[in-house]
């Protein structure tokens, strides 16, 4: 029996506690979602045994023959998906797609334009200790004070000033859409390169409910697991230009061997990215993410002092606004886990509380679309969540009878959708 319950014990089962927290909590971090079983087949299969550094038809290896079909699905699914003249589907996650797009437009010392970390920006978009500030001279730009907007006035006024070889547009933790044909208008001023990460909204790209950027920047990344809902991992959109730089940027620059068991389940949920079931899933994540919005500026929640970080939403996500409330977003966060709702805590710009505690809650809607959420349930957790931070307002915590009432409420939402129900059972704790 050479089974993972007989071989490693210790293993299976925190896989199998993990499968029992997914099924019976409800996941609002923004940046997850629940990949499909046929991408898990995909991503389980005997492919990760296969060296294949390389491309397809160019590998360095032999016995490619049939990993050169996967990757070759994968690429043409997703240039055609999103529009794009090409792909590289290679990197491992979201962060070394930035590396490797980076690296290949270019040198040490450049200077980069990115949304600052503080307010909303990713650690690769220019954070001090990640590679991209190591390597790079970062000018972050910013929200505006007065509605928390990106300011294009200040991304124009800073690019005349520092003309960057790249300006990054893209974020973690903001709830509107970026201005892509402004970008590029800014980008050719002063003719620096437009990278555009759309690693969280991708698949409101891909169901046609987002601008694309695809048009206007010579290079897109994004990951494959947030609003894409496929496998961990990253991709290289871009123009025929530069595919040349980018291919060797990932390998042999970043990279060495491909992960095509990933690649391979990237393929398939790039198939699935394509189909109205998709797409109508995608309406979903946005319809709940408004209804969110909407029941956290109720007055009862006004009046707890928290509020929405620029009043609303376009996207998969809502910034809750915590700075003029007693509850920290350290205290939000524990409050929802304890009731069966997990959120990350997040700053939100102009934060006066450490990044660690910080005054902010990130809270998306990807998974419990996937799972199966529409408006009546979004309208329900929404009412969850505000009640648990109003009440929690005034002491930092929730009274026990408060939380069991929450909590069962929580418990009957995710047992009205079933996850991964054909895994129930199998494991063996
Ligand atoms: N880019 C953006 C905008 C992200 O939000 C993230 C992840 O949070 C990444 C890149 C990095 O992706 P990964 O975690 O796969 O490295």
């Amino acid at each position: 029996n050479d089974r993972l319950s007989a071989v490693d014990p210790e293993i299976q089962q925190a896989v199998a506690r993990e499968l029992d927290r997914q099924q019976s909590t409800l996941e609002m971090i923004a940046s997850e979602n629940f990949a499909p079983a046929a991408v898990m087949e995909a991503q389980g299969s005997v492919l990760t045994n296969k060296y294949a550094e390389g491309y397809p038809g160019k590998r360095y290896y032999g016995g490619c023959e049939h990993v050169d079909v996967v990757e070759q699905l994968a690429i043409d699914r997703v240039k055609a998906l999103f529009g794009a003249e090409f792909a590289n589907v290679q990197p491992h996650s979201g962060a070394q797609a930035n590396a490797a797009a980076m690296f290949a437009l270019l040198n040490p010392g450049d200077t980069i334009l990115g949304l600052d970390l503080a307010h909303g920006g990713h650690l690769t978009h220019g954070m001090r200790i990640n590679f991209s500030g190591k390597l790079y001279n970062v000018v972050p730009y910013h929200v505006r004070e007065s509605d928390f907007r990106v300011d294009m006035a200040e991304v124009e006024a800073l690019a005349l000033e520092h003309k960057p070889k790249l300006i990054v547009a893209g974020w973690s933790a903001y709830s509107r859409q970026l201005d892509f044909a402004e970008f590029r208008r800014i980008a050719d001023l002063v003719g620096a390169y437009l990278m555009v990460d759309m690693a969280h909204f991708a698949g409101l790209v891909a169901a046609g409910l987002h601008p694309n950027p695809v048009p206007y920047a010579d290079v897109v990344t994004t990951t494959t697991h947030k609003t894409l809902g496929g496998p961990r991992g990253g991709v290289i959109l871009a123009k025929e230009q530069y595919a040349k730089k980018i291919n060797s940027a990932v390998f042999p620059g970043q990279q060495g061997g491909p992960l095509e068991h990933v690649i391979a389940a990237k393929a398939v949920a790039f198939k699935l990215a394509a189909t109205e079931g998709f797409k109508e899933r995608q309406e979903r994540v946005l319809e709940g993410a408004k209804l969110l919005a909407e029941r956290f500026l109720q007055p009862d929640v006004e009046a707890a002092g928290i509020t929405v970080v620029n009043g609303g939403t376009d996207v998969h996500l809502v910034l809750v606004d915590l700075r003029n409330s007693e509850l920290d977003g350290q205290q939000a966060e524990d409050t929802l886990h304890r009731i069966g709702i997990t959120v990350n805590r997040n700053a939100v710009p102009f934060d006066p509380r450490p990044p660690m505690v910080s005054s902010g809650l990130r809270i998306g809607t990807p998974a419990l679309a996937t799972r199966g959420f529409g408006a009546t349930e979004f309208t329900e957790v929404a009412d969850i969540i505000a009640t648990a931070l109003t009440t929690a307002a005034g002491t930092g915590t929730l009274v026990d009878g408060t939380a069991v009432e929450l909590r069962a409420r929580v418990t009957a939402l995710a047992e009205q959708f079933p996850l991964y129900p054909q895994l129930s059972g199998a494991p063996e704790i």
